[in-house]
């Protein structure tokens, strides 16, 4: 099993997981159909199923054009069934569900949205994590509370330390600056820094990220480290007002 990483729109990526035996494919995300068709044609792939991490036009542009196509399936969480467009099967939090190409395990991530889910396949050791976790970064707050975003990043940072990222955009770099200037003395970030300015002169994806890295070096991760609490004048050891305070910071940077 392999997974391509699929460039859409400006900034998204879709990711497709196929089989190099039998060709069978899924796709995370399209954004847009053309690019997945262009793939999928290329390699003779045969698409079987549509994941999608939530309702944004930008995660499920292609769902209908791709699903008249190749008459695929449309997966994604149960509760929000009236918002995926063509949506087949729906997915409850904590639901292993397997197909004929992988096991993927669903959790419920709100925050960016109300249905947000993350999906997990252990085979491959990934993640994905739509827009909730980005590389150094995590997703604006559309239809939850700070709190929300906040357990939903905690549930991601109990994944296995050495699980590949794969989130929804490519927003490595504005994020980096971001992480920069709130905690500068982070050796891990400047180090994981190097590696993204890199692939990025490169022409590379920043993506997959290892979640070690993340722990280390995205603040949102870190709302609970002194020196970051320090920086942003904070009294309260509570990390939840420290995230906020940090989501807030990034709206306008
Ligand atoms: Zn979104
Ligand atoms: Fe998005």
């Amino acid at each position: 099993m392999k997974i391509k990483i699929i460039k859409c729109l400006t900034d998204n990526y879709s990711y497709i997981i196929f089989n190099e035996k039998t060709l069978s494919a899924a796709v995370i995300d399209p954004s847009e159909a053309d690019p997945i068709i262009n793939q999928i044609e290329q390699n003779k792939l045969v698409l079987k199923y549509i994941f999608n991490t939530h309702h944004h036009y930008d995660h499920v542009g292609g769902n209908q054009k791709l699903k008249e196509k190749y008459s695929c399936k449309v997966v994604g969480f149960e509760k929000d069934k009236h918002r995926i467009p063509d949506i087949d099967i729906g997915l409850k939090d904590n639901e292993k569900w397997k197909n004929e190409l992988f096991e993927c395990e669903i959790k419920h991530i709100p925050g960016h949205t109300s249905g947000h889910i993350c999906i997990y396949i252990k085979k491959l050791n990934a993640l994905f994590t739509g827009d909730t976790l980005f590389s150094l970064g995590c997703g604006r707050i559309f239809e939850g509370t700070y709190e929300e975003m906040y357990q939903s990043l905690n549930k991601l940072k109990k994944f296995p330390h050495d699980t590949k990222i794969y989130c929804g955009h490519e927003y490595t770099k504005k994020n980096s600056d971001f992480c920069l200037s709130i905690d500068k003395n982070n050796s891990n970030l400047v180090r994981k820094i190097e590696k993204i300015n890199k692939n990025i002169n490169n022409g590379m994806p920043t993506i997959p990220s290892i979640l070690a890295d993340e722990l280390s070096c995205n603040i949102f991760l870190r709302s609970n480290n002194l020196e970051i609490q320090k920086h942003l004048g904070i009294n309260s050891s509570d990390p939840i007002e420290t995230f906020a305070k940090l989501r807030d910071l990034k709206d306008n940077f």
